[in-house]
């Protein structure tokens, strides 16, 4: 047997804020599909005894860790909130290194294929990594209500970050698959369902 038969192939799943990304992860994940998120993966590459951690600290010295030797995010959230040059060199540390860590977990997946979750997957570029994309798509008004029960934010925030993310219409635009999130958990785990056993007679994500 060769290595390309059991690396599975990746699917990308995206959408906006409040689209029910994570609600359709879980489901993959209850269907024992392997799977990161793009926040696990940014929390992974900054643990203690990686590289990454290292040099954050030789740059931004120690009042960025804890007692624990756990990076302080809230520290260095604050050290680089005023200074776009530090935030920049920041993100040139960790963007490649996040994007590694996510490829590589997913290559050790034993499922057929795996899910990478980003809202920024089509804004990143990161969805060419993909052989396939799936698209969470939501009403807006919808996706305000949900975003607003969840996150117990103003509306105005929800609309400065809707405002920062890809128009619904571009992301659909990249879309090979699209879940249309309007309705109840169940409505959204059938779907999901019903992909995922349409995903299983894929090879490499195509037909
Ligand atoms: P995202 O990860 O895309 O930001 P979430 O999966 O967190 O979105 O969903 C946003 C909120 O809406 C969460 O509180 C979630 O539990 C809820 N939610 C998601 N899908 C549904 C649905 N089909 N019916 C009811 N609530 C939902």
């Amino acid at each position: 047997m060769t290595t390309a038969a059991t690396t599975p192939w990746i699917l990308g799943l995206t959408g906006g804020i409040g689209s029910g990304k994570s609600a359709a992860a879980e489901r993959f994940v209850e269907l024992g599909v392997h799977l990161v998120d793009a926040d696990q993966a940014a929390r992974w590459v900054v643990e203690p005894g990686r590289p990454a951690l290292a040099s954050i600290v030789e740059h931004f010295g120690p009042a960025v860790l804890q007692a624990d030797g756990q990076l302080d995010r809230a520290a260095l959230r604050q050290l680089i909130f005023t200074d776009p040059a530090q935030r920049k060199w920041l993100e040139q540390l960790l963007h490649p290194l996040i994007g590694q860590e996510i490829f590589s977990y997913l290559a050790k997946g034993r499922s057929p294929y795996a899910v990478y979750v980003s809202p920024l997957l089509i804004e990143s570029g990161q969805y060419r990594k993909t052989q396939r994309v799936l698209v969470i798509d939501v009403p807006q008004t919808l996706q305000v209500a949900r975003t607003l029960a969840r996150d117990h934010t103003s509306a105005e925030q929800v609309q400065a970050i809707l405002q920062a993310q890809l128009p619904r219409e571009e992301r659909l635009h990249h879309a090979d698959d699209v879940v249309v999130n309007d309705g109840d958990l169940g409505h959204l785990h059938a779907q999901i369902d019903r992909l995922h056993n349409f995903y299983l007679t894929l090879r490499g994500g195509q037909p």
